[in-house]
Parts: C-alpha cells; structure tokens; sequence
C-alpha cells in the first residue's frame, strides 16, 4: 500500500521514531502525543483496522497483545499503561493500517 502512511515508515520511506522493531511488528513514537509515553505497535503486513481481522491473523494479534507489556515495561510504565484501538470512522481511525496506541507515564486524556 504505497499511499498508507504506516506502510511508507515500516518501509523507511517516511520517518519514525522505532522503540521495537521485530519480524512482525513494528513499535514507533506517535508524531503527536497525548501522554509522555505514546507509542503506535503496528503489524507489518496491511490490514485495514481490527474488522478486517480473519484466523489467518491469530499469530500476529497474539503477538502484538503479549508484546504490549513487553515494551511498556522497556518504557518504565512499571505502573500500568493504556491501549486504544480505533476502528473505522465511527471509532475514530483516521490511519487506516491496524494500530494499537500505547499510552502511559502521567496524565492521560480522558474517554
Ligand atoms: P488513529 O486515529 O487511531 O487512526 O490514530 C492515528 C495516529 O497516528 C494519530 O495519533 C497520529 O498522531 C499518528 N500519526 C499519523 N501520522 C504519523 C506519523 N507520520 N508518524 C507517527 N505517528 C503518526
């Protein structure tokens, strides 16, 4: 997906700040933060938002739930942290490439 802009930064082709980086995942700074840790954990391979999900997906969403703690604890979030996933224009995705946002390490927006 050439014109997706997740895609284009998995690719090297647009810049981001990469925490994580593994065979199927990707983990980079969020460009406008919402708290002082906000980071994005994106599969690499495209899929559109979590309603495009299939059992072929299994592994990978298994992956990226157990790696979010993983890198919470890197980023010293030993408190707790919080994830959103927005899903569509009714839930709010404006990046239309399956993310999970992290957030934590101080005040956090509100619903
Ligand atoms: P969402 O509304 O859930 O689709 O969230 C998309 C997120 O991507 C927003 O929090 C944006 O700030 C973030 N974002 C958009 N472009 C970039 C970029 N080039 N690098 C890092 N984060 C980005």
């Amino acid at each position: 997906m050439t014109d997706c802009v997740f895609c284009n930064i998995i690719a090297g082709k647009i810049p981001g700040q990469f925490v994580h980086q593994d065979e199927q995942v990707v983990v980079f700074k969020d460009i406008h933060p919402k708290a002082r840790v906000h980071l994005l954990v994106v599969p690499r391979v495209h899929v559109e938002s979590l309603a495009e999900l299939t059992g072929q997906h299994d592994g990978l969403t298994a992956h990226m739930m157990r790696l979010l703690s993983q890198v919470a604890r890197a980023q010293g979030l030993d408190n707790g942290f919080r994830t959103v996933i927005n899903t569509g224009p009714g839930g709010g995705q404006e990046v239309p490439h399956l993310h999970i946002h992290l957030l934590g390490g101080g005040p956090l927006p509100g619903f």
